[in-house]
């Protein structure tokens, strides 16, 4: 099996890395220059654990490869991936811009039948949408087949998903490009991971309403530990005692900061697009967009409250924060809308001094924040002469600090810990001012 993978970024670099470890035959495909070039060098671009190792394994044994020819990489692979970026346009669409070049690209290089699969986030109608691009480019004759192929795989424990999904989801419109990509995940199947083979709209569809309901329930426990606060209950008995109801399970109960990342943000705003341009308000998913927003701010006004101090303009002036961790979550690097961005600007446009540190994301944050930060090497470090150390991230390293050494460098002991990482009745005994997330 033969397989190339257009976009070599988060999705695309996984898919092609896990896809060689079984057994097929991946040229991972992008025009970024300088990330193929570091490819080529053994250099992985992004931070994502266990995937070095994957890939190395895997050129050396001669299954992976990377390119910047498309024209080569379409001719010579029998199923071609697209896993271009869909960010969002100003309007909250999905930008398919990424993803109708790739089409194009294919369209002009087809010289045999091909099943292209979408694997990237699209809205419902984008395969026939690829499929009209190529159609119209590469003319009548030349038979294709377009797939949708939903990925579900989480930053930061990208490569167990894509090796043990829960589900795969596939639609397609013809028996031969069904059988070719259970040909593909044949080592799924045989492992028993769930199919679910459907049409390519549904397909479309999987994706959009689960990480939809995702962040509805992030949303859902972060709103019941705002009213914790109001009336004096700990949300992490609640969410222990709501996770252990079988209709609604444990996970993505954790209360914080608000979602952030590449996804949900970006997928709940194109969902709402796509029921509006359908003539439907999907009233859930619009507000959870605007509570996620608001829970971000909200944090900041915690701080404020933490600190007794007022908001109003230049509130912050001759204040320093420490903020650990800058990623949207643990485990990666990526800073894709993350809940520090929200945090961190407005700490700013309050006249506030900050230092900053997380373990893989600082690179990135320097696009975001240029020279208005201060860039710490360590934990340590970031808390030096602080007055509120606020902890945004929840790394396993920041779980564990020296909490007394933390006291000791900042200049005053104020810390808002919005993971709910540690225990606040010892951080009170400490001698912190301390506030979390919704809990007594
Ligand atoms: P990314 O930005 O990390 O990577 C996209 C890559 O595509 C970039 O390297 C870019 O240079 C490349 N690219 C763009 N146009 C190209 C073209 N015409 N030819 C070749 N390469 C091209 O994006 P990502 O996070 O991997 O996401 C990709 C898609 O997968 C998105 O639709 C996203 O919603 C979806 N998705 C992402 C995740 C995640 O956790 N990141 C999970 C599931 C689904």
């Amino acid at each position: 099996m033969r397989i190339a993978v257009i976009g070599t970024g988060y999705v695309g670099l996984v898919t092609g890395a896990c896809l060689a470890e079984f057994g097929m035959f991946v040229t991972c495909v992008d025009i970024d220059e300088k990330k193929i070039e570091k490819l080529k060098r053994g250099e992985i671009p992004i931070y994502e654990p266990g995937l070095d190792d994957i890939v190395a394994k895997n050129v050396k044994e001669g299954r992976l490869t990377f390119t910047t020819n498309i024209a080569e990489a379409v001719k010579n692979n029998l199923v071609v991936f697209i896993a271009v970026g869909t960010p969002s346009c100003e309007d909250g669409s999905a930008d398919l811009r990424y993803v109708d070049q790739a089409a194009r690209d294919i369209a002009q290089n087809l010289n045999g039948y091909k099943v292209i699969v979408n694997k990237s986030t699209v809205p419902v109608g984008t395969g026939q949408r690829v499929k009209n691009i190529i159609r119209s480019i590469a003319g009548e004759k030349v038979r294709f087949d377009v797939v949708s192929n939903p990925e579900f795989l989480r930053e930061g424990a990208a490569v167990n998903d894509f090796l043990r999904p829960d589900r795969i989801v596939i639609g397609a419109e013809s028996e031969e490009a069904i059988a070719i990509m259970k040909d593909v995940y044949s080592a799924h199947y045989l492992n028993e991971a769930p199919f679910v083979i459907t049409n390519i709209e549904t397909a479309e569809m999987i994706k959009y309403a689960s990480n939809a309901f995702l962040a509805l329930k992030v949303t859902f426990i972060n709103e019941v530990a705002n009213l914790c606060e109001y009336v004096g209950a700990d949300v992490h008995k609640v969410a222990k005692a709501m996770g252990m109801d079988g209709r609604i399970g444990p996970k993505f109960l954790h209360p914080g900061p608000g979602y952030g990342g590449s996804c949900f943000p970006k997928d709940t705003r194109a969902l709402s697009y796509i029921a509006r341009s359908n003539g439907y308000t999907f009233q859930i998913v619009d507000t959870v967009i605007k509570v996620n927003e608001e829970q971000k701010l909200r944090m900041v006004d915690k701080i404020l409250k933490l600190m007794n101090i007022e908001k109003k303009d230049g509130a912050l002036e001759g204040f320093r924060f420490a903020i650990l961790g800058l990623a949207f979550k643990p485990n990666t690097d990526d800073m894709r809308e993350s809940p520090s961005i929200t945090i961190i600007d407005e700490l700013l446009n309050l006249g506030a001094e900050v230092n900053a540190f997380d373990p893989e994301a600082m690179a990135n944050a320097k696009e975001f924040f240029g020279d208005k930060i201060c860039y710490c090497k360590g934990e340590y470090e970031a808390v030096k002469e602080t007055d509120c150390l606020v902890i945004v991230t929840e790394w396993n390293q920041f779980r564990k600090l020296d909490m007394e050494k933390i006291k000791s460098l900042m200049r005053k002991a104020n810390l808002a810990d919005l993971r709910n990482i540690y225990e606040p009745s010892k951080m009170k005994a400490l001698g912190f001012n301390y506030t979390s997330v919704g809990r007594l």
